[in-house]
């Protein structure tokens, strides 16, 4: 049972190593240029989701630039009115010192803040004006108390209007309302030199840029992009597009964050973006712009599904395939092993079909030859060791089995059965007048006779040297008298013939039938024995039906005829 168990654990460990070695030979490929696709198609992807992003960036680049120069040239055009340069010109022509000019001053700047306030009316997006020294203190301001609030005076505003004859600020936050602003300004009097001793800034909304951050107004598939301005050197967001705040807000970037490079960044919420920080290059400015990244990479994500779902599909083909080739293989393998088994355990009628004619057809009609084979010599042996050699009847050894038979079925079913004792009669005389070849073929000859007259539920023996034991089944004193005499006959009226010779031989047969009494099979025997005795006796070729019992006693005596 153990050796069983391990046989079949064999075979499947085969089995398994098809299904595994198919499932990886289709597995490994399929992975690794599903990967390679990936990364291929992913590159791509990134490539042209930062090319929209530049694109898109440099398009709001130079609207912004074009939204500065309006409002520069805005101020450009108020710093030339006549009422302001007049003014102006007046203040810084006043001197600080006298009691008198500080009164004057105080003049010029009201006039100035009244016609500041007045423009500020006009410009919604302007939440202050100034009138500034070149060090960035307000002389002047659009509205009463605008002096209060701080702002940022860029630390190069020389430097820019040296460069570009106008300045800007870093944006900041209003402290009221929360709003993005900007302070703008131009210089007054600007002389070749570039020497200018005031400025006429203005402090404005930059909500005024916001529809330039509207993605709509861009590209006709950006509802999905969001899009912040950046303050490039503190990498601070401060103007958000049309529902970016939400999204972009929690995300910090880097003040260093100009690379270029698109990354992937998660929000607060756990939102996965792909972005991109664009530094403008005339601004210290840049346009962070992302995208949602499962529609970003919707391509991308549907490839990869598509690819999982084309490699499972793969696998689960390949593994029926292999499972299906391993049945091949294994069902007639472990046919061919049962049968094996069997033969082991002693069973040589086993006889497998061949159903291929492939090596496993080959295997299998070989192992059928050999157990063919086996079971011949088998039978041979068999057959050596029941039949005896000369007549090619059973063997007395045999014969005895058989009747051993008889009587336990007798014992079980009381199915009576009957022994013939035959003695061929004055046989040394054959031998002695023919010579002991034709003494072989007359005994010969007599089995045949035996073959012919008995039914084949009865079976012959050759007991001893011209003595023979015939068992009739299920036969009575009358049919086994009818049978012993239908022999006796037969012998009797045969011609034997040897060499040409023609011998004449009789038999003497003694019946015993089984009784009821008998504790085993030889007792039977020995009643036919008797009876042989008794026919011996009597005269020789005749048939005696069992012996009486005094007779019996007298034949015990006398020994001659029981069997050794
Ligand atoms: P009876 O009528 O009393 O049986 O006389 P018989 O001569 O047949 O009996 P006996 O027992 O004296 O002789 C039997 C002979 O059978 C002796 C033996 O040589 C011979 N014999 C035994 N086996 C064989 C055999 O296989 N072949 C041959 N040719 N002769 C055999
Ligand atoms: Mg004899
Ligand atoms: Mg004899």
């Amino acid at each position: 049972m153990g050796k069983q168990k391990n046989k079949n654990r064999y075979l499947f460990s085969i089995r398994n190593r098809i299904f595994i070695f198919a499932v990886l030979i289709t597995a490994i490929p399929s992975l690794s240029m599903g990967l390679l696709l990936q990364n291929m198609l992913q590159t791509t992807l990134e490539e042209k989701v930062k090319q929209k992003f530049a694109d898109s960036a440099q398009i709001m680049e130079r609207e912004i630039s074009l939204w500065l120069k309006k409002r520069v040239y805005d101020l450009t055009v108020f710093s030339n009115a006549s009422i302001v340069s007049e003014t102006v010109t007046a203040y810084l022509n006043t001197p600080e010192k006298k009691a008198d000019d500080n009164k004057k001053r105080r003049q010029h700047i009201k006039i100035l803040e009244t016609y500041l306030s007045t423009l500020q009316h006009q410009f919604k997006n302007y939440v202050r004006i100034f009138v500034l020294s070149k060090t960035g203190s307000v002389i002047a301001a659009s509205e009463s108390g605008g002096r209060a609030r701080p702002f940022p005076f860029p630390n190069d505003c020389i430097e820019q209007i040296s460069d570009k004859q106008w300045f800007k600020g870093n944006a900041y936050i209003d402290s009221r309302d929360k709003s993005p602003l900007i302070l703008i300004g131009v210089p007054f009097f600007l002389d070749q030199l570039y020497e200018y001793e005031t400025l006429l800034a203005i402090e404005v909304r930059l909500t005024g840029l916001l529809p330039l951050l509207d993605p709509a107004k861009f590209r006709d598939s950006g509802d999905w992009t969001y899009e912040a301005l950046v303050d490039i050197k503190t990498g601070r967001q401060f103007l958000f597009g049309r529902g970016a705040k939400k999204v972009l807000n929690e995300i910090s970037l880097a003040p260093s964050d100009d690379s270029q490079k698109l990354r992937e960044y998660v929000n607060g919420r756990g939102e996965r973006l792909m972005g991109l920080v664009v530094p403008f290059r005339e601004l210290e400015w840049g346009l962070f712009i992302t995208e949602n990244y499962e529609k970003a990479f919707s391509g991308l994500i549907n490839a990869r599904h598509r690819n999982i779902i084309i490699l499972c599909c793969f696998t689960v083909l390949m593994g029926i395939v292999a499972y299906l080739l391993s049945r091949q293989i294994m069902v007639p393998l472990s046919v061919l092993t049962r049968g094996a088994e069997r033969v082991a355990e002693g069973d040589l009628d086993v006889r497998l079909p061949v159903y291929r004619n492939d090596e496993i057809g080959f295997a299998t009609t070989v192992f059928n030859e050999m157990v063919a084979k086996l079971k011949l010599s088998q039978t041979k042996l068999e057959q050596l060791a029941t039949i005896d050699p000369l007549t090619g009847l059973n063997n007395r050894k045999q014969v005895m089995s058989i009747l051993r038979d008889h009587y336990k079925y007798y014992r079980r079913y009381k199915t009576g059965f009957s022994v013939l004792m035959i003695d061929v009669d004055h046989f040394k005389d054959v031998n002695d007048t023919y010579g002991h070849q034709a003494g072989d073929t007359v005994l010969k000859q007599v089995a045949e006779l035996f073959d012919e007259n008995l039914r084949n539920v009865d079976s012959a023996g050759r007991y001893g040297g011209e003595e023979f034991l015939v068992i009739l089944a299920e036969s009575g004193m009358d049919e086994s008298i009818q049978a012993a005499e239908r022999i006796r006959k037969a012998v009797a009226s045969h011609k034997f013939i040897h060499e040409d010779q023609e011998i004449q031989v009789h038999i003497s047969v003694g019946i015993g039938r089984i009784q009821k009494q008998d504790g085993d099979e030889q007792k039977v025997v020995k009643r036919a024995d008797m009876a042989l005795y008794r026919a011996k006796n009597e005269g020789r070729n005749r048939v005696v039906y069992q012996a009486d019992d005094d007779q019996q006693r007298d034949a015990a005596e006398a020994g001659k005829y029981l069997s050794p």
